[in-house]
């Protein structure tokens, strides 16, 4: 029974993981000292505004215990928000306080930190899958408990009407520049990016950002990683900054997190390496094996997140 009981959770152990994580890391949702930010100003005592140049703002709550960065992108007609921010406290506020625009919110993927505070916005766009399409009933969405993970913070997902569903390829016209939409499954399989062609920018989200990359929660996949890390490479200018969702880059201390395609060619070798099972790693469960110096690849066993 015990040994039934171990091959369970060795086999479901992503989920297992999940629902023991508010047990496991106990944590304070927002820490209750000011925020100490090395780029851009406070917009209150929460948020921190970054300015990006050309038209592109990073919003972040360094107070949040996942230090979440949000991007606002601006046209002449239209802004874009890269997500949504956690919804612990109303972003929509933030946005308002830097453009007068009408603004869309699209999320990277569907996780609490970056989907729980879309009730801010009137114009939610999403990318275009199965998998998204799936979570629509009665013309709202609303993420499945794995896809949410909001229980973690003791938070119920929202359920919001999606006013634009866009396919991976489609092109957003701001007015002056454009977004291409890009579908960049890995972290989750309906993981999203938004590619800057005129400005050499890629809006990553989830998909790499300096610190643990968390490859071993449900519905994470090491050959959709592998398979997105290479369809980047070939395809994004060499000089193209990628713009994440997790602070912090070391030795940058609270600012917009960002990596190079450099950092995506060492996580392309890592996961060829742990693929083939000749890279070594720390920790049980999740295994952590080193990318970079700005990088580290959390994963489950060999048999999960495949
Ligand atoms: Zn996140």
């Amino acid at each position: 029974m015990l040994l039934v009981g171990a091959v369970l959770a060795a086999a479901f152990a992503p989920f297992v993981y999940a629902e023991l994580m508010p047990r496991l890391e106990q944590h304070v949702i927002v820490d209750p000292t000011p925020a100490r930010i090395a780029k851009g100003r406070m917009f209150d005592d929460y948020f921190v505004v970054q300015d990006l140049g050309a038209g592109t703002f990073a919003i972040g709550e360094p107070r949040y215990y996942q230090q979440n960065y949000s991007y606002l992108i601006i046209g002449t007609k239209r802004a874009l928000m890269f997500d949504s921010g956690s919804g612990t406290r109303d972003i929509g506020k933030v946005v308002r306080s830097l453009t007068r625009l009408p603004v869309t919110v699209m999320v990277s993927h569907l996780h609490f930190d970056h989907f729980g505070g879309i009730g801010a916005f009137d114009h939610v766009a999403m990318i275009d899958l199965p998998q998204t399409r799936a979570d629509v009933s009665n013309g709202r969405l609303r993420p499945g408990r794995y896809a949410y993970l909001g229980f973690w913070d003791g938070r119920s997902a929202p359920a919001t009407r999606i006013t634009e569903w866009l396919s991976p390829g489609a092109v957003i016209d701001l007015g002056g520049r454009s977004l291409t939409v890009l579908s960049t499954p890995g972290h989750t399989p309906s993981s999203a990016a938004l590619f800057d062609a005129a400005d050499h920018r890629l809006f990553i989200g989830d998909y790499v950002y300096p610190t643990t990359l968390y490859a071993f929660l449900p519905g994470a996949s090491l050959s959709a990683y592998r398979q997105t890390a290479r369809q980047l490479l070939a395809t994004l200018p060499g000089d193209t900054i990628l713009w994440s969702a997790h602070c912090c880059r070391k030795g940058e201390g609270v600012a917009a997190p960002w990596l190079t395609v450099k950092d995506l060619r060492d996580l392309d070798r890592t996961l060829m390496a742990v693929q083939a099972g000749r890279a070594t790693f720390t920790g049980f469960y999740p295994r952590r094996y080193p990318v970079n110096d700005q990088m580290t690849l959390a994963t489950g066993f060999p048999w999960n997140n495949r």
